[in-house]
């Protein structure tokens, strides 16, 4: 008995590594939320009752496999996180399109009836998770231009009990040094548009998630910022290929 509990239990975790869909289990201890990475700052999650999409662009089809989405989060109003024609191959009767209002304003019609707008700083809930608005802009005089502060959205999903960061497009700002209690983030890091590596690796070291999944990261070191990260901050590193397709 013993054994073959020992047995299940490895399998379980196996499985729970490697399903044959791509997706990969967020958490260990029973809460049940898988993330499917799809490109660049796209993805969804999704728990038994709930399918949540984060910015998916680059066409419908490249979602259809996650059903029909009760959520979809979108950051920013640039073409890698907002696409109408993406939205409208995929938003049903049953979906809520959360955004900042300047996303809305770029929605058609249809779509805007759907359309649940977040400031920064504002939380509501929708089937059950607890949505919340952060800022995300650039720090930098020279990349001022484009992310100012105030349009667009990061996302504190509370999801079984559990934290999960969406840093959207951003630099280290304070706003996300401050966090607490983040089990997953999702950091972004390129150039010009966001942060540096060594930018990222320094506030992920300081609001310390238990886990980080570096994305939205083309063209930059993502081995070098989990060099950085280091061990001394108890956050593991989740280095996933997010340009496959
Ligand atoms: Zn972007």
């Amino acid at each position: 008995m013993h054994n073959f509990l020992k047995f299940s239990m490895v399998a379980t975790m196996i499985l729970a590594a490697a399903s044959s869909d791509g997706a990969e289990k967020l958490f260990t201890d029973g809460s049940d939320v898988s993330l499917s990475i799809v490109n660049h700052a796209s993805f969804a999650l999704k728990t038994p009752s709930v399918t949540i999409l984060a910015d998916p662009v680059g066409g419908g089809d490249k979602f259809k496999s996650f059903g029909s989405p009760d959520i979809i989060l979108i950051t920013d109003i640039h073409g890698d996180h907002m696409e109408p024609g993406t939205l409208k191959a995929l938003a049903d009767e049953k979906t809520t399109i959360v955004a900042p209002q300047a996303v809305v304003d770029k929605l058609p019609e249809d779509l805007k009836k759907k359309a649940l707008v977040l400031a920064n700083g504002e939380v509501k809930s929708k089937s059950g998770i607890k949505i919340e608005a952060l800022p995300m802009y650039n720090l930098t005089p020279e990349r001022a231009q484009y992310h100012s502060k105030g349009r667009g959205n990061g996302y504190v999903l509370t999801i079984d009990k559990k934290r999960i960061y969406i840093s959207g497009d951003t630099e280290d700002i304070p706003e996300m040094r401050k966090l607490k209690d983040i089990d997953v983030a999702f950091v972004c890091m390129n150039l010009p548009y966001t942060m540096t590596v060594q930018q990222a690796a320094s506030a992920v070291k300081e609001f310390k998630p238990r886990v980080v999944y570096p994305y939205h990261y083309r063209g930059s070191d993502i081995d070098q910022f989990k060099k950085e990260i280091g061990t001394e901050a108890g956050v593991e590193v989740r280095n996933r290929d997010w340009y496959v397709k």
